[in-house]
Order: structure tokens, then C-alpha cells, then sequence
């Protein structure tokens, strides 16, 4: 068996200007996921790495690129989670910290914590090495004007609810030996009140991973996968029918019928099969199969 490694890009209406961009930043993030592999690296140094390729690449709201919450800050969740042990890693609400997913998998290393949020998380990350970076740093495009803005005139320009992107990212991954990991990492939803913390780096809401049956990271509104704590719904679905295409499909499906939420979720199964579904106009997302060799890199319509 080869290993198999599935990343998503956010689950909303990605503009058409936007797809090539967020199609080449998938395909990057999975490349470097199985190059891990290649190298002889686990399941979490997989997904860790393809998740710090898209916090690094300002099309995605995760990492530099993410959205302004509403005092004109930019507060950023990442979780890490590894089958085996069922243990999970989390940063929340952190700020000045270019890849909280690497500081998620810190947390993994070095401490009997599992999630760290607000001015804790951000000690913890500087007292491990991280370099901190200024907000102009993590800001592109409309939001590093908009951060511009209300340095001069103390006011955040209103934007909708899903304008300036929710391109939170995610990434799952099985080994050869069918030991699985997933990472979810985002800068939340535009305009979010500080201190709003999403699904994300819930444990079982953006990510769940368990190497009986596979692992699975979530995208989308976040306090509606709360609600139904999406990933580990995916992975029960996945345990109960053993399809991760049909357990994905179930999963979001229960989210829309009990709390009419939106959104999309990426899995892999231990043995390497990969699956993925969400009820948003587009959610982009790559995969490379080892098991049957396929790859595919899309926007889903
Ligand atoms: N789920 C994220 C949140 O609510 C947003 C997203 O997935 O785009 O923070």
C-alpha cells in the first residue's frame, strides 16, 4: 500500500477569478504532503506540512491572507490531530503567528496540553522559537487595505458575511501502514467579533482522525459544525458504511437537515481511500491517492 494524502481550500462561492489560484495552491499543499511520505515522514508531518503550504499562500484565509475579525485583528485557529493515540493539538484565537498549524504540532510535542488560546498560545508559541510577525504581515488585497484604513480613521469598512473568502484550510493523510492524521488551519470567517473561535480546532468539529476507521477536516460555517461536530459525524458515518465518499455525503447531510448548515468536509479512510462532499456553491480540494494512483485537483461544483 502507498500512502494518500487529500487537502480542501475552503467550502463557499469561489469566485471564477479565484479557481486557478486556489487549484494551484491545492496542488502545491498535496505535493508537499506526499513528498513527506516519500521522505519516510508520518501521517502528521503530512498534513502538518500541506497545511503550512496554503497558510504561506495568500489565497487561502489561513496563515498570511487571512480576514479581519472586527476590531480589526486577525485571530487565527489551527488543530492537529493523530489516529494512533486519538490525541489532538490545538492553537486558538492566536495572533502575530504566520502557521499556527506548526505551533499546533508543537503543542504535540512538548506539552500534556491540548489547546492553547489567546495571549497563552501566543507565550507559548515565542517561548518555543516562533517569530512573531506584525498583522500588516499576515494581511494581502482588500483586507490589508482595509487593516490600513482603520489604523487611520479607527473604522472597519462592513463586508457580507462570506465576501473576502472563508478559504479555511484542511489536510488528511494515511500511511502505508494505514496510521492516519488530519489539520485544520483558519483565520475564521470575515468580521468575526474577537475572540470568536470556529469549529476548526474543536476537536470532532474541524478535525477528527482515528486509525480504526480514517481521518477527516471540515470547512464551512463554523458554529453549524459545531453543532453537529461534522468530522467526527464523517468518521462514525465511516465506520458504519465503510465508504468515505458516502460517509462525507451523510455527514454534510446531517448538518443541512438538523441546523441548515453549509459547508464541506475531506476524508481519508485508513486504507487509503479518500472521500470528500460539501453543499456549497464550490469547495476546492486535491488529492493523491496512493492506493490506485488516481490524482485529481478541483474546484467541486
Ligand atoms: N469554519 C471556519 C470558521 O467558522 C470558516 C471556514 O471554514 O471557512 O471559522
Amino acid at each position: 500500500m502507498k500512502p494518500t494524502i487529500i487537502v480542501h481550500g475552503g467550502a463557499w462561492n469561489i469566485p471564477d477569478g479565484l479557481v486557478e489560484a486556489h487549484l494551484k495552491g491545492c496542488e502545491a499543499a498535496a505535493e508537499k504532503g506526499y513528498d513527506e511520505f516519500v521522505r519516510g515522514e508520518s501521517a502528521v508531518q503530512a498534513v502538518v506540512e500541506a497545511v503550512a503550504v496554503m497558510e504561506d499562500d495568500p489565497v487561502f484565509d489561513a496563515g498570511i491572507g487571512s480576514v479581519l475579525n472586527q476590531s480589526g485583528q486577525v485571530e487565527l485557529d489551527a488543530i492537529v490531530m493523530e489516529g494512533g493515540s486519538l490525541m489532538s493539538w490545538a492553537v486558538a484565537a492566536l495572533q502575530h503567528m504566520k502557521n499556527p498549524v506548526r505551533i499546533a504540532r508543537k503543542v504535540l510535542e512538548d506539552t500534556s496540553v491540548s489547546l492553547f488560546a489567546g495571549d497563552g498560545a501566543l507565550r507559548f508559541a515565542v517561548e518555543k522559537g516562533f517569530e512573531p510577525c506584525t498583522e500588516q504581515d499576515l494581511l494581502v488585497g482588500h483586507q490589508l487595505e482595509d487593516y490600513r484604513e482603520f489604523l487611520r480613521t479607527g473604522v472597519l469598512r462592513t463586508r457580507e458575511f462570506f465576501e473576502g473568502g472563508c478559504d479555511t484550510v484542511g489536510a488528511c493523510a494515511a500511511d502505508t501502514e494505514g496510521r492516519v492524521a488530519s489539520a485544520t488551519s483558519t483565520g475564521g470567517i470575515p468580521r468575526k467579533p474577537a475572540g470568536r473561535v470556529g469549529d476548526s480546532p474543536l476537536v470532532g468539529c474541524g478535525a477528527y482522525a482515528d486509525d480504526v476507521a480514517g481521518a477527516a477536516s471540515a470547512t464551512g460555517w463554523g458554529e453549524k459544525i459545531m453543532a453537529v461536530l461534522l468530522a467526527k459525524t464523517a468518521i462514525d458515518a465511516l465506520k458504519l458504511h465503510g465508504d468515505p465518499a458516502e460517509a462525507c455525503r451523510e455527514a454534510v447531510m446531517v448538518m443541512k437537515s438538523r441546523v441548515n448548515g453549509l459547508g464541506g468536509i475531506i476524508m481519508v479512510d485508513s486504507k487509503g481511500t479518500v472521500g470528500y462532499h460539501h453543499n456549497t456553491p464550490r469547495m476546492a480540494f486535491g488529492f493523491i491517492e496512493g492506493r490506485t494512483g488516481s490524482r485529481k485537483i478541483a474546484i467541486g461544483v
